[in-house]
């Protein structure tokens, strides 16, 4: 007797990430409509019939990976001759003032859409299957996460999309981008049959007064929805908070009553340990981007440190490298050799970093994060072309951090629905996608050569 599901994985190397971190090598996984329905060792076959099965020839088969903190719109930036124009930047804020002010402000629903459709696509191709993005577009705010979910519903993954409010140039944009964010948590956050969902997003702590962190806070609260925030990345943060409240930003942020476990920290490079046990205390979590931190070199947060007291890290790459196996792999290096201990950050830590713990942060660890019995059908396979070593139980964790490319991805599935099949997306034609893409690229960067400039103003911030 078997039982008839949808789609049935076998012959695969089961990474599970569940609760006992149980890896099953020859097994499988059944999967039943949006569900996963089983999980188990041998073939799979003798217990159920399946529509479809999937071998993945003893590659690995694994939760979709998960991505903190993105800004997929960086990737329209990627070599622009913008770079070559500008003085190069010497610190954290002329990079805003110079480059991402430069480009925001010029930035459209169309450059939005755009930006999705190829960040959407990169992360398929890399194993991705949800991630938290976040734009800023002050000339272009309301209906922009539209465009951008059209997009990400194109290819077929899950997201959480946000727009990046702020008061560097007006109190009144800063609630327009808060707006924003309702709007788009009311349309989508309580619709069972959307994998696009809303957050809101504050950008900075020296970018936004107290009463848009309290407005934040309750629209937040009235909807249950995330709230995530860029903190402490670079030190004008920190001084700007203690020239004009005397307390540092994540003091304030407590003071104000605006942390909790629904609250996401992005970057928190320059907080002190008293800071850190702020954080802990409240259960808000950190996104933690290795990779931009030494792009922008504004330092090394102390995720050791953060582990040790229990605050719950995850992975993202802040709108720079897309593939998330590199960041994964900078993330396992750069601690070791900024504390001078190769013993700090094991290859399992990483992994539980861009699975779980982003889960958890997500507030969906009931549902993603995990091959479990129950939970929605976010599944990948590995397989990689020529392994130096056999890729067993014992080896696997190793090699997704120190072998694994996203390249090697092969096969990826969104709330069972197959997205990529042998690196083939089956949800759009890629290659017609990627030439729009390029298309609007171009035109944004003729804009950008000719109407783009420094965005100096925004240190006067009103209040
Ligand atoms: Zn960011």
């Amino acid at each position: 007797m078997t039982d008839k599901v949808s789609l049935l994985i076998k012959n695969g190397l089961v990474v599970t990430m569940d609760k006992e971190r149980r890896i099953i090598p020859n097994g499988y996984v059944a999967i039943d409509g949006d569900k996963i329905v089983d999980v188990g060792k041998g073939d799979g076959t003798d217990k159920y019939r399946a529509e479809e099965v999937i071998d993945a020839e003893k590659g690995v088969v694994m939760p979709g990976l998960m991505c903190a903190h993105t800004h997929l719109y960086g990737a329209l930036l990627r070599a622009s001759p913008w770079f070559a124009k500008i003085e190069p930047p010497t610190d954290f804020m002329q990079n805003l003032q110079r480059i991402w002010w430069a480009l925001d402000v010029l930035l459209t629903h169309e450059d939005a859409y755009a930006a999705a459709l190829i960040g959407s696509i990169m992360y398929v191709k890399s194993g991705v299957t949800n991630f938290f993005d976040n734009i800023s577009a002050p000339n272009s705010i309301e209906g922009i996460l539209d465009s951008m979910e059209k997009a990400v519903n194109e290819v077929g993954i899950r997201g959480i999309l946000s727009f990046e409010a702020t008061q560097r140039r007006s109190m009144e944009e800063g609630v327009r981008g808060v707006k924003e964010n309702e709007r788009f948590i009311k349309k989508n956050n309580n619709d069972p049959t959307k994998l696009v969902k809303g957050a809101i997003y504050l950008h900075a702590s020296f970018t936004v007064g107290d009463e848009l962190f309290l407005m934040a806070r309750e629209i937040a609260n009235k909807y249950g929805a995330l709230l995530a925030i860029h903190t402490e990345e670079g030190l004008v943060d920190v001084y700007h908070n203690i020239e004009r409240y005397g307390i540092r930003p994540i003091e304030r942020m407590e003071k104000l009553g605006f942390l909790g476990p629904d609250v996401i920290l992005v970057h928190v490079v320059q907080a002190i340990d008293d800071e850190l046990k702020i954080i802990k205390k409240h259960g808000a979590h950190v996104a933690h981007n290795a990779m931009s931190n030494m792009l922008n070199a504004v330092g090394v947060p102390n995720v050791p440190r953060m582990m040790e007291l229990g605050i719950n890290v995850g992975i993202g790459d802040d709108g720079y490298i897309f593939d998330i196996f590199e960041n994964m792999r900078t993330t396992y290096l750069l601690h070791k050799v900024w504390n001078l201990d190769p013993r700090i950050l094991t290859p399992q830590d990483v992994v539980e970093m861009v699975t779980v713990n982003v889960a958890k942060m997500f507030g969906v660890e009931n549902e993603l994060g995990s091959i479990e019995k129950g939970k929605k059908a976010d599944v990948i396979i590995i397989k990689p072309e020529a392994p130096p070593t056999p890729v067993n139980e014992n080896t696997v964790y190793g090699h997704l951090i120190n072998t694994f490319t996203g390249r090697d991805v092969r096969t990826v599935i969104v709330n069972g629905r197959i997205i990529m099949k042998d690196r083939k997306i089956l949800t759009l034609d890629e290659e017609k996608a990627i030439e729009k893409v390029h298309r609007t690229v171009e035109k944004l960067w003729d804009r950008l050569m000719s109407e783009g400039k420094y965005q100096l103003d925004v240190l006067e911030f009103k209040k």
